[in-house]
């Protein structure tokens, strides 16, 4: 019975090339402009941010929703394969042509349609830049709070697909927190629009929520309704830096039992406070184990309440320098820190796997500690940040991929921090999706039943297959 139900969706997704007749057709739909096909063109559509490439055969712009769903009944037709994709920031592969196909860029649909401030929301196109969507809300008094540290580049669409979260799920919650409705175009082509324009509504099955975090395998997002709060008066920032590791995530625990929810606490390890510096030079503190920053919000003060008091708490348990930001100057040094981070860890290596374990938060210095025997272990540099108010830490093993010792020892690494990850009571991933690069190790987290009842939704939606085609399930993991 699960043999069967996996093999169904499978045999589908086996290579399919464009016609050129199939090609003509498409130019008709989206326009010449809209469309891609020479190989250096094809060539900036074919990376994301895990550094893998595969060539799509062709990379269409589509400007509305009736040429989405044209492009999807022309894959069911003629049997073709359709990647949606952002601004391709994404960190598992999640937009790219792994069985070749056809990548449909959704970058145009970037229209702000209504900022709603008597309801608290707004309806919003997926091409728009997350924090376009924040700056425009911003300047109306009002809070957009998903924030993942590449929202200058990445995009609305990318976020819903995802279920991004950032510095600040901790007091606010992940992206699916804000959608209240979708429009979507199936991969049948049909379009359907899920959820309600309302802050409640519980009529029939939750879609919205099904297709937030699909990973663009359920359906092409083509307009979004998103809730908004009040924006907050103040925002206070501080950094707090400790000479022990296990220290510094002991105080995340005691903060979060202290009964102030801070905005963010973000955690970064001496190697990247390192980085960090030797790339910024803001005067971060590189002898220090590792540094937390923290961020309290609310009115102006509550804000500056909480943070003497976060401060208190940070010194209480240990920390060795604390500095409070006095200005927005010093505010933004501290915050560009940990926002520089990613790019510029590849100064330890020529390839990193990311990884975004979470970890119930009580249980942080067990897995920091963890981290600190697997890198004693493999001699690998393995690079540690993140969300720790939420227990979600980045992990990045360091490698040269061509060195064959390398890949073993990082796949031994990634292989251990999962399995006590989930003996943590944890999960794989907090926000990055599976994609492609965790796809082997789902069935690790997640039971063949459940497995088989995801791939059989993934069925009812996209009959033939054609849609965002080898994510998420690895084809061979059951
Ligand atoms: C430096 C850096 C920092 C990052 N920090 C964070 C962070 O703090 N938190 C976090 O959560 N992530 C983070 N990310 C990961 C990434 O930015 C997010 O996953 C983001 O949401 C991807 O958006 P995108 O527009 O780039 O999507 P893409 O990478 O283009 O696509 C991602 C997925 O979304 C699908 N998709 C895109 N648009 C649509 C659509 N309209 N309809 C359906 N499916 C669609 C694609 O098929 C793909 O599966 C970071 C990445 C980088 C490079």
């Amino acid at each position: 019975m699960l043999e069967n139900s996996d093999c169904f969706v499978y045999l589908k997704s086996t290579l399919m090339t464009l016609s050129k007749k199939t090609f003509r057709r498409l130019r008709e739909i989206v326009g010449k402009k809209n469309c891609l096909r020479d190989k250096e063109d094809l060539a900036c559509y074919a990376y994301d941010a895990t550094g893998l490439t595969y060539m799509p055969d062709a990379v269409l712009f589509p400007e509305n929703t009736a040429e989405v769903s044209s492009i999807l009944t022309l894959a069911n037709r003629d049997g073709f394969f359709v990647i949606p994709r952002g601004a391709g920031s994404g960190m598992t592969g999640g937009s790219l042509a792994v069985k070749q196909g056809v990548i449909v860029v959704m970058t145009r649909f970037n229209r702000i349609i209504q900022i709603d401030k008597d309801n608290l929301v707004a309806h919003v196109e997926p091409g728009v830049v997350t924090a376009i969507l924040h700056n425009a809300v911003e300047k109306k008094g009002l809070f957009y709070p998903p924030d993942p540290a590449s929202s200058e580049f990445c995009t609305l669409g990318g976020n819903m697909a995802e279920c991004s979260g950032g510095p600040r799920a901790v007091k606010y919650g992940v992206t699916r927190d804000y959608v209240l409705g979708l429009e979507v175009v199936l991969p049948t082509g049909e379009i359907i629009n899920t959820g309600v324009q309302t802050s409640k509504g519980v009529v029939g099955y939750d879609l919205t929520r099904l297709i937030v975090g699909s990973e663009g395998t359920l359906g092409i997002i083509t307009r979004m309704v998103l809730r908004l709060l009040p924006l907050p008066e103040s925002v206070r920032i501080m950094k707090a830096a400790f000479s022990e590791m296990e220290t510094a995530a002991a105080t995340v625990s005691a903060i979060m039992n202290h009964g102030i929810i801070p905005r963010s606490i973000e955690y970064m390890d001496n190697a990247s406070i390192r980085c960090a510096e030797g790339y910024l030079k803001t005067g971060l503190p590189v002898k220090a184990a590792a540094l937390l920053i923290i961020e309290a919000d609310g009115k102006q003060e509550d804000a500056d309440r909480s943070i003497k008091e976060l401060g208190a708490i940070c010194r209480s348990m240990g920390a060795v320098d604390i500095q409070i930001a006095k200005n927005n100057e010093e505010s933004e040094n501290i915050r560009k820190a940990r926002k520089a981070l990613s790019p510029a860890l590849f100064e330890y290596g020529p390839d990193k796997i990311n990884e975004d374990i979470v970890v119930p938060k009580s249980r942080i210095p067990d897995m920091v500690k963890k981290i600190k025997e697997i890198k004693i272990e493999t001699g690998l540099i393995i690079v540690s940040f993140g969300h720790a108010g939420d227990g979600n830490i980045h992990v990045n093993v360091m490698l040269d991929k061509k060195n064959i010792e390398d890949v073993r020892k990082a796949e031994y690494a990634i292989d251990t921090l999962f399995d006590y990850t989930l003996e943590l009571g944890g999960t794989i991933s907090g926000e990055h999706g599976i994609g492609i690069t965790k796809s082997n190790y789902i069935k690790k987290e997640i039971g063949l039943v459940e497995i088989a009842l995801m791939k059989k939704i993934k069925d009812t939606f996209d009959p033939e297959g054609i849609l965002n085609p080898g994510k998420i399930f690895y084809e061979n993991s059951i």
